[in-house]
Parts: C-alpha cells; structure tokens; sequence
C-alpha cells in the first residue's frame, strides 16, 4: 500500500513549543521500508528530508520547506548480555521516557539519571543527551542509521559518533545526512548510583528509603524535573535553550570581580563550565514576560511560549538575552535548541 503523503500540515501539535508552523510536505514511517520507500519519492528526493522526532529539541521560525518526514519506529529488544551488561536495542521512535521506565522494570542500570527528559530515543544520541551527570554517551553501544542519499544502513560504534557536551557527529560532520533507526545501549547488571549531583540525594533522603534502587534514583530525578521544569503539554517550551558555556579561567577570574558567588564546575586546568541559567538570572531575565513568550519564572534556560506565540518572536528574546549576557559578562552563549 502507497504511504500518505500529506500536504501543508500544521506541526503544532508535533513541536513542545507548541508553534503553528506548518510543514509543506508531511508523512509519518513506522518500519524501515517504508523510509526507504519515502526516500525515494520525488516529494522526498527533491530537498533534504528533515526528521522529526518528538519535536522537543526544535524551534520552527517558519513553515518548513523541506520535506517532513515523522519516525514512529517501534520495539524495545534485549539483544544480548555477559557477566556485566545487558545491551538493550530500542527503535528510534519510541519515547525515550518508556524506554528509561522499560529499562527500570527489567532491572537494567544506567539511564534512571534520564529520567523524564521528553523526545524519542533516536534523537538521544543527535545531541548526546544529557542530565544529573549522566550524558548517554556512558551507556551508548552503537547506532544503526539510513543514509538519505546513499540508501545504506550503517553501524555506527561510539567513536564514529563523536559525542561532546550536548554534541555528536549527527549535528556536525554528518548534519542532516542519516536518519537514525535504532539505538543499542549497554546497560549495567549490577547498578552504580550517581546521587552526587545537585538535589538527588537531598530528594532521595526525603523519600526516607529502606534501600536504593534505580526505581528510587529515577523518582527522584522525576520529584526534582517537575517541581522545576515546566511541562509542555500545559506550557510550550524546549527545555534549556541555550548550552552550559565552557570558558577560560580568565573569564571565570574576570566574572568573579563582580560577581563573587559564581557557580564554577572545572573542566580541565584551563576552563570550567559556568552555568548560562545562573548568568541569565544575575541579568535580569528570569521571569521576563512579553506577553505570548517569555523566560521561565523557575529556570532562567527555559523559553516558554505563553500562547499564540511565533517562533520568530521567541528566536528574537533569544538573541536579545544573548546579547545581553556578551555585555554583562563578555560571554557568548550557544543555542542548544535547533533552529528552523
Ligand atoms: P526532535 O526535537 O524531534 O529533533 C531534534 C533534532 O534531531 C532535529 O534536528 C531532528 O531532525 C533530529 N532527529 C530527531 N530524530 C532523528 C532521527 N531518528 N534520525 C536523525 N535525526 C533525528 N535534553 C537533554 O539533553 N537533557 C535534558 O535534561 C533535557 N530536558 C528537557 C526538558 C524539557 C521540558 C524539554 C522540552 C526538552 C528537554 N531536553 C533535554 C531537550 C530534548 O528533550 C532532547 O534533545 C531530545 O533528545 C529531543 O528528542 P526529540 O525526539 O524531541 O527530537
Ligand atoms: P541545576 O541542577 O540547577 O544546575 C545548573 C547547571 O549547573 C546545570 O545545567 C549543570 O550542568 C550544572 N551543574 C550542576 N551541578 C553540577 C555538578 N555537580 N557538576 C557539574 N555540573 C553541574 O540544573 P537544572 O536546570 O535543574 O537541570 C538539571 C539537569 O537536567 C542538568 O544536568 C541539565 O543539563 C538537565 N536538563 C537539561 C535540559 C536540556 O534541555 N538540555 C533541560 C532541563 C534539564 P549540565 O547541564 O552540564 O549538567
């Protein structure tokens, strides 16, 4: 049977932000030959295909001229296991979420840390997702990935993928060039909690356990995500919006002058990670609200679109903040969220 292949359809409610953009040229695969059988289509063929995920790590200034394409890939598999590992194959279109909760279910250690962050699980490795000290870089095993052009299916191992701080090779080198199909993650028999960072173990002795458990790590981080993330089914927004920026001892010294309590997480001898929320606070932007769009009254990161709100106006704050943080603090932050 022919694949649908819809026209000017709204992605409003295919984007956290919740933004009525509209896509040209639309249609959803659910197994691999059904990529391959869009990919080859002349709607397909004619502009690079752009792949759409949970629509949680994007911000659409305007309709989308190429061609959409939605992946709703589906399956969870234990493929293998040895002494220590587990190696869990999840298609790409299943909800990273479900995955982390299959994952807890099944007893398979090393994502409760990710817990409750949105998207699919092919997205995951695009920006090597990362939370409370866990990036998935730590529990990756490889990826299997469409070429769109070449129409070849290839394995990509960790080194191949090249993950950095919110980065991997998908959205450098080999932008827009393969549409990943699933994700194989080497998932611990024996758990290593990483309750260290920032307010889990806080929110872990409030739960006054009997004896830890990643089910317990993965509440926590939950307990601790919606008390201060706001939810996009109920507010639009993209989670951080721009990235944690890593900068020389010099800056950090420079920004001391001024503003002594500076939160500081060194890197190597020469640079640190400076927190762009903490800078975004300090600038007076916190709760800035312009009407339809605005930032998080909880979280200084978070641009949320209040409603009705376009993507362009959204970018626009985005600039002006990070316009404002070079002055203040001679510090350019990045855009996390992928621009369309
Ligand atoms: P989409 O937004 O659909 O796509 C993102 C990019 O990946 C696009 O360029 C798209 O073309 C590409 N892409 C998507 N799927 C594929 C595929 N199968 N093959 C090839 N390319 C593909 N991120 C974190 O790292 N840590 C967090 O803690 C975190 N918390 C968040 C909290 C909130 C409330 C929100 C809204 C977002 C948060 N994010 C976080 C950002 C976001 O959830 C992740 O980046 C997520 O992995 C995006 O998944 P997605 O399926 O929604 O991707
Ligand atoms: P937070 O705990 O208020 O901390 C603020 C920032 O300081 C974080 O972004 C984190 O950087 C850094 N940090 C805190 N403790 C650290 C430590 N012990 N070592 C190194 N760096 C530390 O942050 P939050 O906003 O509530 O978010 C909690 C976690 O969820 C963070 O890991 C954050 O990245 C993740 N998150 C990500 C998104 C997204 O869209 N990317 C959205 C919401 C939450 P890192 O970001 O490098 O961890």
């Amino acid at each position: 049977m022919a694949i649908r292949i819809e026209n000017n359809v709204s992605l409003r409610m295919y984007n956290t932000f919740g933004i009525d953009a509209a896509a040209k040229t639309f249609a959803v695969f659910s197994d691999t030959e059904e990529l391959a059988e869009l990919l080859h289509d002349k709607a397909y063929t004619e502009d690079t295909p752009f792949i759409l995920g949970g629509g949680s790590n994007i911000l659409l200034t305007k309709d989308i001229e190429r061609p959409v394409l939605l992946n709703r890939l589906k399956g969870i598999t234990l493929v293998n296991e040895d002494e220590n590992f587990y190696y869990v194959k999840s298609a790409a279109g299943e909800v990273w979420h479900s995955f982390v909760l299959h994952c807890i279910k099944n007893e398979y250690a090393g994502v409760e840390n990710l817990s409750l962050i949105p998207g699919s699980v092919g997205a995951s490795p695009m920006q090597n997702i990362g939370a409370y000290g866990v990036e998935i870089k730590d529990v990756f095993h490889s990826l299997e990935a469409y070429h769109i052009k070449e129409h070849i299916i290839k394995e990509f191992n960790a080194t191949e993928c090249s993950f950095g701080y919110r980065e991997s090779v998908f959205k450098r080198e080999q932008k827009d060039q393969w549409v990943i199909l699933s994700v194989t993650f080497r998932l611990l028999k024996r758990a290593q909690f990483r309750t260290d960072y920032g307010a889990i173990q806080e929110e872990l002795d409030k739960m006054k356990l009997e004896k830890m458990t990643i089910k317990a790590v993965s509440q926590a981080v939950i307990n601790i995500r919606t008390s201060k993330l706001p939810d996009p089914k109920k507010l639009g927004n993209a989670g951080s919006f721009f990235k944690n920026p890593v900068v020389s001892l010099e800056v950090v010294n420079k920004i001391k002058e001024n503003y002594p309590n500076l939160p500081v997480y060194p890197i190597d001898e020469q640079s640190a990670k400076i927190p762009a929320g903490w800078l975004i606070e300090q600038a007076g932007w916190k709760g800035k609200n312009r009407g339809t769009h605005g930032v998080h009254d909880k979280q200084a990161l978070v641009l949320v679109n209040y409603g009705g709100a376009t993507g362009k106006e959204i970018f626009d704050l985005s600039t002006d903040v990070l316009t404002d943080i070079v002055s203040k603090f001679g510090v350019t932050l990045e855009r996390e969220v992928n621009i369309h």
